[in-house]
């Protein structure tokens, strides 16, 4: 957790834990059993991830039969792109998270448009050769918030009999999500990003999708598709974060997301992506000529943390590949992602707003060597 002056504006990176998370984490803790076990101890362990199996499963509208555990987003992609892909050609969007593209290898890419959005006339033209494909489109996209027209691409699979994997990692429990209505045939989703505890997610799976091969065979769990002994504490706190995460107040965060951009706009900004087609919590703010990463130690100092880019590059200089794939030209290295967390105040966005046109000022005078 950032100190207590610190306005934490990189919710996109990870969630400060919900209350409920914490409580619900300390208590299954006291529990000693793996849940494996056939004994007391272990059905007591049992009880509670499989209480924990049946509230995620009914919040996406799954079957708790069909909820993996893993061990986050990354290994909730990376399994469903093992079990999916055998004797499939991959095609994945340009604007996936590593995640993805690192269990991808060599994949067909789906292009998107300058406002952020996968191409669907190009995924139908894909597809139409008539090769067997797995189709990997994330729900929301990390760096821009832009929403993604995932159910319309799941028709479009379905009528060529291709796969498609969902990375909801930001979409999931931040939206409206129903694996069934989305058609999807799996679906990625992450504790962390909701206000769980890291280190554990999910692979919703629907019931006609196959599984070849888990990537850990291991002990058998999960019905065969992840081994190892399933880490019951977390597995509670995801489960009371994902509940907690259903009376949040959308409409009162793009309020102040608002507030947030009005600021940067005034200031010189552009917003990268969609603007009427993202999740409430995010902007993605390019300022031309001012380095992404200048902006973000320039910030940090003012107490406001935010991201340049994926949180998962940060440390590197590259451009954003999400924001080359819109076409943005340099903007892909001088643009930065502030993502609003579940508890975030009016203050933190109004210290923002004061923030955010004094780094850009004194980043743009000719006086700093700075520009990229
Ligand atoms: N997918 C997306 C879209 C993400 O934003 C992230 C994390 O930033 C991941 C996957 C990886 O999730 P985890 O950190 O739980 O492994």
């Amino acid at each position: 957790m950032p100190g207590a002056a610190m306005h934490y504006l990189d919710a996109n990176a990870t969630q400060p834990l919900r209350t409920e998370a914490l409580q619900a984490i300390i208590a299954a803790l006291a529990v000693t059993g793996n849940p494996s076990s056939v004994h007391q101890a272990g059905r007591a362990a049992r009880r509670i991830m499989e209480d924990a199996r049946d509230a995620i499963a009914a919040r996406f509208s799954a079957r708790p039969q069909d909820v993996v555990f893993t061990a986050g987003g990354t290994e909730a992609d990376a399994i469903a792109i093992h079990a999916l892909a055998p004797g499939r050609r991959l095609i994945i969007s340009a604007i996936e998270h590593d995640a993805v593209r690192a269990a991808a290898g060599e994949p067909l890419i789906l292009p998107v448009g300058a406002d952020g959005v996968a191409d669907l006339p190009a995924l139908e033209t894909l597809l139409g050769d008539g090769t067997p494909s797995l189709v990997c489109l994330m729900l929301a996209n990390n760096e821009t918030g832009v929403i993604q027209p995932v159910e319309q691409a799941a028709a479009i699979c379905r009528r060529h009999a291709a796969l498609l994997h969902v990375d909801a990692v930001q979409g999931g429990g931040r939206l409206d999500v129903s694996l069934p209505a989305l058609g999807a045939h799996s679906l990625a989703i992450s504790s962390h990003k909701l206000g769980g505890p890291a280190g554990v997610g999910a692979l919703l799976l629907a019931p006609d999708a196959p599984f070849a091969a888990p990537l850990t065979g291991g002990g058998g769990q999960e019905r065969g598709r992840r081994g190892g002994t399933q880490p019951v504490a977390l597995i509670a706190g995801f489960a009371a974060a994902v509940a907690a995460s259903q009376s949040d107040d959308r409409a009162g965060m793009a309020r102040l997301r608002d507030i947030v951009e009005q600021a940067a706009l005034a200031a010189g900004a552009v917003v990268c992506g969609d603007p009427g087609n993202r999740l409430p919590n995010t902007t993605c703010l390019g300022l031309p000529g001012v380095r992404a990463d200048a902006q973000v130690i320039a910030l940090d100092l003012e107490q406001i943390a935010v991201s340049a880019g994926a949180a998962c590059s940060s440390g590197k200089v590259a451009q954003s590949h999400v924001l080359r794939a819109m076409g943005l030209g340099d903007l892909a290295g001088q643009a930065i992602r502030v993502s609003l967390p579940w508890n975030v105040s009016r203050q933190d966005v109004e210290a923002f707003a004061v923030a955010y046109p004094r780094m850009a000022a004194r980043l743009r005078s000719p006086l700093v060597p700075h520009a990229a």
